[in-house]
Formats: C-alpha cells, structure tokens, sequence
C-alpha cells in the first residue's frame, strides 16, 4: 500500500483589506470565502481530515480515512482562533496549528488562553519555534535551544505532548531533523512541495504552502494530486531557491523542457 496524503499549509485567514497582515504575510493570505469554499470543497467531495496522531500511525493503521488531508497552519495568526477554528468546527474538521512560542500574546496573534480552546477543541498543537528563525546555519546551541524550549514551553502550558514541529522561514537542514529527532519530536514539517506517502521520511515531510493566487481550480487541482500541478509548484520551488543561480540559466532551461515535453 503507498497510500498518499495530502498536507496543506496556511498562514493568515483574513480579508483582502485586512490591517491584520503584515506585508511578507499578503502573498499566502485565504480570504475566509475562499477558506470556507476550500472546506465546503473537501467536505463534499469525502475527504477527512486527520490528526499528528493518525498520521503518525499512518503507516500500519489500515483503516485510514479513504481520502485523508491534513490542514496545517503556521504562525499562530489571530485568525486561527477566531475564523479558522469556527469554520473547521462547522464541517467537523481538525487540523494542526504550529504556534511561535515569543509571538504568543502578540499583536495580531493568539493568545494562551486562545491557544488552549484550540487544543480543546480537539485541534493538535507543534511547535514552530521560539523566535521563528531561520534555522539553517544555526549552531548546535540555538537549534537545541528553539526546539527543546519551546516543545517544554508549549507542552507545559498547554498539557500536552508537544510531537511535531515545523520549520520556521521553510528552510530545511539535515541537522534541525536530527536535532528534532534527539529532542523527541517524531515528526518534521517543512515547506518543501509534494505529497507524503506512508513511507515518507517523519523528519522531512513535504507540504504543500497555499497561496493568495490560488483560485478554486488550482485547490481542486492540489487536493486532486495533479501532477503536472506538481511539477510546476516544483519549478517554481527551484527557482524560489536559487537552483537556477547554481546551475546556470541554460542547465535550468534545458531542465524545464524536458519535463514539459515528457
Ligand atoms: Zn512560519
């Protein structure tokens, strides 16, 4: 069996003229309508949201949902808890919601005690972090630092086990895996495209970041596993990245064509 799950990733819910966004955060923002429509989408067509620990049990539970999704959302934002958590309620829906230990209580971000009706609504709480950093580069130190307080802090206040943890900024290293691993986080998401199938490496999972642009066609076409989706997002991961600076213009071309012409 090499059943597939899909993973997607929010950041802000809110209105097209919301003053609750900064500006790095307009280019991932959902309106509410279109976060509903999503919702109304995957509830009619069958899909079931599953939890860290369905996922986790994803690779010997037999009875997994036939077309499992898992909702993440990053950052903590505002919205999670005053327009996400009711419309998931509404469809009977759960998700994962990855909080900033230091931006908790902040402006435009939830609170503890936010926090808490979140996990007792029966949504799952990971880690994203103390200071939302960019990890990669980091010493030995600080990722020990980012990844074990805040798993403390987070499991602490919020009485629970802290399992899974997200990577800040999207930018991926072996070693914040392996430190993960040794502070006994068993699962890893990150920002990398694709979909996740029940033999995925836990400490490298792939996720697919939900855009502003993205129109209900392009979520249909997510939620479907499209590969030709795929494999443009893929692209323009590569060239998010700077693979194109690597390997030159031509390489990237040369590349690009024969993907399309395939
Ligand atoms: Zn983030």
């Amino acid at each position: 069996m090499n059943k597939s799950i899909t993973i997607l990733t929010y950041h802000t819910i809110e209105p097209e003229d919301s003053n609750r966004i900064y500006e790095g955060e307009k280019f991932y923002n959902i309106t509410p309508a279109m976060f509903r429509e999503q919702m109304l989408y995957l509830k009619e067509n069958g899909y079931t949201t599953i939890t860290i620990d369905k996922f986790i049990n994803s690779a010997t539970d037999n009875d997994l949902a036939n077309k499992p999704i898992l909702l993440t959302f990053d950052d903590g934002h505002i919205s999670h808890y005053e327009t996400v958590l009711p419309i998931l309620k509404e469809f009977g829906f759960t998700a994962a919601f990855f909080l900033v230990v230091n931006d908790i209580e902040k402006k435009y971000r939830v609170n503890w005690k936010q926090s808490k009706t979140l996990k007792d609504s029966g949504m799952d709480i990971g880690s994203h972090g103390m200071n939302h950093k960019i990890l990669n580069g980091s010493s030995y130190f600080n990722l020990v630092s980012e990844l074990k307080s805040s798993k403390i802090i987070l499991g602490d206040t919020l009485r629970m086990n802290i399992r899974a943890f997200s990577i800040t900024r999207g930018v991926y290293s072996k070693k914040i895996s392996t430190v993960a691993r040794g502070m006994g986080y068993m699962l890893v998401f990150t920002s990398f495209t694709g979909n996740t199938s029940i033999d995925s490496d836990p400490y490298c999972i792939k996720r697919i970041v939900m855009l502003k642009n993205y129109s209900m066609k392009d979520f249909i076409s997510i939620v479907h596993k499209d590969p030709v989706f795929m494999i443009k997002k893929r692209l323009e991961q590569f060239a998010k990245n700077g693979i194109q600076k690597t390997i030159g213009v031509r390489n990237y071309d040369r590349i690009k064509n024969a993907i399309f012409s395939s």
